[in-house]
């Protein structure tokens, strides 16, 4: 929608328990003026990312997000002025948009990507869900055929497409998740073999009972004492994944510091390592090409959970955090 102001949302206070919707502050600004080199972007998809959260405490592999500025966000916007050379009105990109309708950006700050159908899949198969679940899953975690991968915040973005990767690879999968129903529609719908939910009862137990033999890989998207139980229940040259740890994000961090028990590491020759998807930049057009090809054969579902409006950005990423979603959460600007 072409307007004639820009609508930003702006980090009011840096939060010191819990996200609240009252932390952010809508704001009205002039469109900006693309420099030499620089393109004007209509923002179109903005990802919700449960480490947006996270950026607001200290600076992370980016700047923090300090309280009196726009909102910081990845996101899909199409070029509506372009002062750089290959770029031309239409185009789309990837980059960090922020929570606004319109930005200026050098050029050298973003990614071009084809017009997909539908195209909310930019941020979700194609984005930083599905390739960060492809590289972490299978460049660190290495799945071979008939091992035990356990995934945390499995219903989420990245959890729904480790589960799928790894039945492709042939794993028998157990989905880690915040309530019953989260659950039973990972194995009813995505084809997990298991799934435990990690609010209710005896985690180490339920999980024992869902892989008596142990775990071969533990793709760890939260932390906390989930990583802790995850870690003692490994086998032999298992490998944890350190994606994220969702549960040090938000609020009351005293699930932050999981104990694990290094002589674990030792004994069972344990690989613990940690990612940032772009470390895999240079592989980006091999996962790319697969993760089209399983979505396109159907042997992936691609769940989205969409919401409609700038205004329900800070709604959005509250829910985030407290288990509203399955699947890629992103707003549709408008
Ligand atoms: P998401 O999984 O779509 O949503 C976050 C989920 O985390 C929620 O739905 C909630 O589901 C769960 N959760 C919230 N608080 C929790 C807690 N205290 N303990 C356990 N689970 C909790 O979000 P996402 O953006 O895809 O992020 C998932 C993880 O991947 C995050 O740790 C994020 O930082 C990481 N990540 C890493 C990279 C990388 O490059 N390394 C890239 C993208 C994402 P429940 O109902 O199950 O609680």
């Amino acid at each position: 929608m072409n307007r004639t102001i820009n609508r930003q949302i702006i980090l009011s206070v840096v939060p010191k328990g819990k996200l609240s919707v009252h932390d952010f502050k809508m704001r009205e600004a002039p469109i900006p003026i693309p420099n030499e080199g620089e393109l004007l972007l209509n923002v179109r998809l903005v990802s919700l990312d449960a480490a947006n959260r996270a950026w607001m405490h200290r600076e992370t592999y980016r700047a923090a997000v300090e309280a009196g500025n726009v909102m910081d966000g990845y996101g899909i916007a199409e070029v509506v002025d372009s002062k750089a050379t290959g770029f031309a009105p239409g185009d789309l990109v990837f980059t960090t948009t922020g929570w606004q309708d319109y930005i200026a950006v050098p050029a050298s700050n973003v990614t071009k990507v084809e017009r997909v159908d539908p195209l909310t899949h930019l941020l979700s198969a194609y984005g930083i869900a599905g390739r960060t679940a492809y590289h972490g899953l299978l460049s660190i975690g290495q799945p071979r055929e008939g091992e035990t991968v356990v995934v945390s915040a499995a219903a989420g973005s990245v959890g729904t497409f480790v589960g799928q990767i790894a039945k492709i690879k042939g794993c028998r999968v157990i989905g880690i998740a915040g309530s019953a129903e989260k659950c039973g529609w990972l194995v009813r719908e995505l084809g997990f073999d298991d799934a435990v939910n990690y609010k209710e009862g005896d985690l180490t137990k339920a999980l024992k009972a869902a892989s008596p033999a142990g775990i071969d890989i533990y793709f760890d998207n939260v932390g906390g004492t989930t990583f802790e139980v995850c870690a003692s229940q490994m086998k032999l040259h298992g490998r944890i994944v350190c994606c994220g740890a969702v549960s040090s994000y938000d609020g009351d961090l005293s699930d932050a510091r999981p104990r694990v028990n290094p002589s674990q590491i030792v004994v069972k020759r344990l690989m613990v390592k940690g990612f940032i998807m772009s470390d895999f930049n240079a592989e980006r057009n091999l996962a790319l090409a697969d993760l089209k090809a399983w979505v396109m054969a159907g042997r992936i579902k691609v769940i989205e959970d969409v919401c409609d409006g700038l205004e329900s950005l800070p709604a959005a990423l509250v829910g985030l955090l407290a288990g509203e979603n399955r699947g890629k959460r992103m707003v549709r600007v408008q």
